[in-house]
């Protein structure tokens, strides 16, 4: 049985809860975003985004110790697989593979005698620069996000993309402004640095994305020269790469000329001068196009799709298609096995 509790997935016949929110006993993580990935006493999942959380969610905080219960571990145990290496529990195999989103980003297939069940997790299908290459496997049921779900979301190439985020920055340095990119410090920050860096832009970051392209470059991912932000060394001259909360402005930048601009999927349709209160947008996104989530349907043939993290009328889209849709509600129970 596999079912949802407040909106967390849990596979009773594996005891494995799957991205919950909440600490678990024993849960897979797709992926290091903080809307997915969360401490619990033990961590499945892929090789590459363990070291990731190793970085994001350091030690549990120790509870002070109950007079009833068992004493809280404050140590994270990871069990890591690597991609494509499938492991067993009772009677069903389970295997992880690349979603191409970011780093390490996995996606789960659960193989028993009566079919094969797959979450994507957060995934894209276009290759980008410093994720590994995303796949598809087929399967009966397709759990997927569809963060981009409606018709209007149709990202260009991402070598299109690339090139007008190095000619902006590159203008912005000879104007003598300092181009500052927001990009969350998993993932789209090392993907802009790549993009830049190929470009032949200065850079330098905010110090939690220099401590996550530090891991990119421990997996094995080129990233191109770079310097950690230093208030004081920083004199202008080099692009910023920074993350996007609040959109505060690094100290070194206060009386220079700055150029902002964020980096999302959600500028698409709206121009590159309409971007959340910064001065351009280029929709470099780390998630599928609305044409990419057919595409996969398309690619792993499921006899039914169930839907989480994205609109809701997607799923009206899909059964027009004739394609079998559902969008999972709080507290529901689906036997899958
Ligand atoms: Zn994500």
């Amino acid at each position: 049985m596999f079912s949802l509790h407040e909106k967390t997935l849990y596979v009773a016949e594996l005891d494995l809860w799957i991205d919950s929110m909440r600490p678990r006993g024993r849960c897979y993580i797709s992926h290091g975003h903080a809307d997915h990935a969360r401490a619990h006493d033990v961590v499945v999942t892929s090789t590459n985004n363990a070291r990731v959380c190793k970085l994001r969610l350091g030690r549990r905080k120790a509870k002070p110790p109950s007079l009833l219960g068992e004493p809280e571990r404050a140590e994270i145990a990871y069990e890591t697989h690597d991609f494509n290496a499938p492991w067993r529990i009772g009677d069903h195999d389970l295997t992880l593979f690349s979603a191409g989103h970011v780093l390490g980003s996995a996606q789960l297939l659960i193989e028993g005698e009566s079919g094969r069940f797959v979450y994507t997790g957060d995934f894209k299908l276009e290759p980008s620069y410093t994720a590994e290459a995303p796949e598809v496997k087929r399967c009966d049921t397709l759990l997927m996000e569809c963060t981009y779900g409606r018709p209007q979301y149709v990202f260009p190439p991402r070598a299109e993309v690339a090139a007008a985020m190095v000619a902006w920055a590159r203008k912005a340095l000879e104007d003598g402004a300092v181009p500052i990119f927001f990009a969350y410090s998993l993932g789209k920050a090392q993907e802009a640095m790549a993009i830049l860096g190929r470009g032949g832009i200065p850079l330098a970051v905010h110090g939690a994305i220099a401590s996550m392209a530090g891991v990119y470059e421990d997996a094995g991912v080129a990233m191109p020269p770079y310097e950690r932000y230093d208030a004081h060394a920083f004199d202008g001259t080099r692009a910023l790469v920074w993350p996007p909360s609040g959109k505060a402005l690094p100290a070194a930048v206060r009386g220079k000329t700055v150029r902002t601009a964020s980096l999302t999927g959600w500028v698409v349709g709206k121009g590159t001068n309409f971007a959340r209160g910064t001065d351009a947008g280029f929709p470099l996104s780390d998630h599928a196009d609305f044409p990419s989530l057919l595409r996969y349907i398309e690619l792993a043939q499921p006899r039914k799709v169930l839907l989480n993290h994205g609109w809701r009328d997607f799923t009206h889209r899909l059964r027009n298609l004739g394609i079998d849709a559902t969008y999972l509600e709080p507290n529901q129970q689906l036997a899958l096995f």
